[in-house]
């Protein structure tokens, strides 16, 4: 279509001639980022940032009812917080329906496709005879060979591609291989419909050309397509990309990714399981590719050793266990004012003016264990909780018998420390174990229960710090003399 903006080049294919590499993602909007697709939208940044290429994102938004803004929003924001940055604009494959019908339009006039004006009836009625002799169901090509008459002007055709019947085609996967089809398999597909859209199959062709896509990665769902949208690019005469069609994500138990076996949404990684974008990056790019026995491996890094020809075969098994272990590596490695701002929104309680720096401040003490940004929230709350405490079952038992008297004694011992610092603290309470000759656990117990209402706590003397004198003590208080309503 001489003097269309769609030339070639238009969008940017004339400077990947050049050897450049170029990735996409190309997701279709279902409401969210798929936590398999964004393991391909990762291989794609990689493999384009590792060869100094470009990475481009498209969204296949041709199904008008799911392609919602916020569904497109929710694609958008997942990369963003994957850092998985793009080049350039994204590309919105409906506004180049027109384009799409230029190529169609290209290959009638090449005689490369043809109009087939076979109603759903006829086409119904050949798939019910194929169903009856258990022939393959695949169009038969009554129109292939036949110039429609007078009785067709005016009537509904789709355009169908004059697919190659003879010979085979070879497509050389770089991670399944050499993959061969007889072209006799491959019937003569639609590629524009009968009221002039095109169908995904030309869509993704053209797109992929006009962009100047070099490298096609994706799942390995698509490898059958691969076979057909070659068809239209030898037909149109362009230039074929390398494709690298990558094993799906599967369940623990080897079935496919489903959401019976967890979240599939990476926003539900994020709000829902309190993971930060390093621990996923780092999860979905180890299913599938390996570096050694490298477990955490940095975005320099990958971007430094990724390769298309270490992507295994087999499908990679999703281990929710792992994750959490990476993502307690990563919480330990964050920045704590990062931590801080993150863990702040989940916190129930209201945390006031300050929260934010105190929480900054524990969370060296509270990250040490936690696998994720909610267990940290929850180990924090005690810091924001109002007096007199809850106290939970746990907590109470160790508030029993003569545990109110040691911890009278011990508010006295804290209420004598001048310096409140964790190691004047520690002192002090060492003293009162001595004095009443039991270990520092049985100290440490009760004083735990009244300060944070729990069993389980950062360090006590930590926590003390943290709380700071007025408050240790008056929470101690409220569990000494609970009637005084301190
Ligand atoms: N839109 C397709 C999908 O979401 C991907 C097409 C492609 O990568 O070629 O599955």
């Amino acid at each position: 279509m001489a003097g269309t903006a769609w030339e070639t080049g238009a969008l940017g294919a004339s400077t990947a001639a050049g050897g450049e590499v170029v990735t996409r993602f190309a997701p279709s909007p279902t409401g969210f980022l798929h936590i398999g697709g964004a393991r391909t939208a990762l291989f794609n940044y990689l493999y384009a940032r590792h060869m100094g290429g470009r990475f481009l994102l498209r969204i296949e938004d041709t199904d008008r009812a799911r392609s919602t803004q916020p569904a497109i929003e929710a694609i958008l924001d997942g990369m963003t917080w994957l850092g998985l940055d793009w080049d350039g604009e994204v590309v919105y494959q409906f506004e180049r329906a027109q384009r799409h019908a230029e190529v169609a339009q290209a290959l009638l006039d090449k005689g490369a496709a043809y109009r087939c004006y076979a109603t759903a009836e006829e086409l119904e009625a050949m798939r019910a005879e194929q169903r009856a002799a258990k022939l393959p169901m695949r169009y038969d090509g009554r129109w292939r060979d036949c110039a429609p008459g007078l009785e067709q002007e005016g009537k509904p055709f789709v355009v169908r591609l004059r697919a190659e019947r003879e010979g085979e085609t070879i497509i050389d996967d770089r991670v399944q291989g050499p993959v061969t089809v007889q072209n006799a398999e491959l019937d003569d597909m639609v590629l524009l419909r009968s009221d002039g859209t095109p169908t995904y199959m030309l869509a993704v062709v053209v797109d992929d050309h006009d962009m100047g896509v070099t490298h096609v990665i994706r799942g390995d769902d698509h490898l059958n397509n691969a076979f057909r949208q070659m068809g239209i690019i030898h037909a149109m005469g362009w230039q074929e990309p390398v494709y690298a069609h990558i094993p799906l994500i599967h369940g623990a138990d080897g079935a496919k990714l489903s959401k019976r076996h967890g979240a599939l949404g990476v926003d539900a990684y994020r709000d829902e399981m309190g993971m930060l974008p390093e621990a996923v990056n780092n999860y979905l790019l180890r299913m599938g590719w390996g570096h050694g026995d490298d477990e955490f491996i940095s975005r320099e890094q990958a971007i430094e050793w990724f390769d298309l020809d270490a992507v295994g075969r087999a499908p990679a098994r999703f281990d929710l266990k792992k994750l959490e272990n990476l993502n307690g590596h990563y919480l330990r490695e964050a920045d704590d004012a990062r931590l801080a701002a993150l863990v702040a929104p989940k916190i129930q309680e209201n945390i006031g003016p300050d929260g934010p720096d105190l929480l900054r401040r524990a969370m060296p003490f509270l990250k040490v264990r936690a696998k994720s940004i909610n267990e940290i929230a929850d180990s924090a709350s005690f810091l924001f909780r109002t007096r007199p405490l809850d106290v939970d079952e746990g907590a109470a038992k160790l508030l029993e018998d003569g545990a109110r008297q040691l911890l009278a004694r011990t508010r006295d011992a804290l209420a004598a420390v001048g310096d409140w610092s964790a190691p004047a603290l520690e002192a002090a309470i060492r003293e009162v174990a001595e004095e009443a000759q039991i270990g520092l656990g049985k100290v440490a117990q009760p004083l735990r229960a009244a300060l944070t209402g729990r069993t389980t706590s950062p360090g006590i003397f930590d926590v003390l710090a943290l709380l700071g004198r007025e408050e240790s003590l008056a929470r101690l208080s409220d569990q000494v003399d609970p009637a005084a309503g301190h």
